[in-house]
């Protein structure tokens, strides 16, 4: 959970003949196991920079393969933390927090909207949810925040705010939501 982080376990480096294969099955195109990912994880300095330019190779490849050379796309985006209760406890999260250090459970629909609309005018075209894993699984404060309002889950919640965004201000709501069921999954679907 967000405010009791765990201390990291110092990182590993490992022997300099594992970093040379793993770089130099990087530079053949060749598909690398967990093992030698993880080694390359460790890549610093010249390493680092093989490391960096194998993979820009790859990515130029993929571009042309694609037929737009050397054009990157990106998608601009406003945030809406709709929510920053969780249900889990990912001790490296620096996202969620617990209910007495928020103003509230929830962003009101209004102010979803407000932002969403701050975004669209300046030039966004996504507004992307940023929320926890099921809040009102855990935290009473989020059950009773949603049924005062109408709405049994945090799902339930986030699609009615999804839609009022694409209704009203035309972005393409991008949603993370967490784990959801196939039929939670699918219920999600636009149109
Ligand atoms: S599920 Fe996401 S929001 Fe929740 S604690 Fe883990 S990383 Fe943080």
């Amino acid at each position: 959970m967000a405010d009791t982080p765990t201390p990291r376990p110092p990182e590993a480096v490992p022997p300099a003949p594992a970093m040379r294969r793993a770089l130099r099955r990087v530079r053949d195109g060749a598909a690398l196991d967990v093992t030698e990912a993880s080694v390359l994880l460790a890549a610093r300095g010249d390493d680092l920079d093989a490391l960096l330019s194998a993979a820009s190779r790859v990515r130029d490849a993929g571009l042309v393969h694609a037929g737009r050379p050397g054009v990157v796309t990106y998608s601009r985006k406003v945030f809406v933390p709709l929510t920053r209760l969780c249900r889990d406890r990912c001790h490296y999260c620096t996202f969620a927090t617990v209910p007495h250090r928020l103003p509230a459970a929830f962003l009101e629909r209004d102010e979803v909207l407000e932002i969403a609309r701050a975004g669209a005018a300046a030039g966004c075209k996504e507004a992307l949810f940023t929320l926890g894993d099921r809040p009102e699984e855990r935290w009473p404060a989020a059950r009773e925040w949603l049924e005062a309002r109408g709405y049994q889950t945090t799902l339930e919640y986030v699609r009615a705010c999804a839609i009022a965004v694409l209704e009203e201000t035309g972005l393409l709501p991008h949603l993370n939501p967490g784990v959801l069921s196939w039929e939670e999954l699918t219920r999600r679907r636009w149109g």
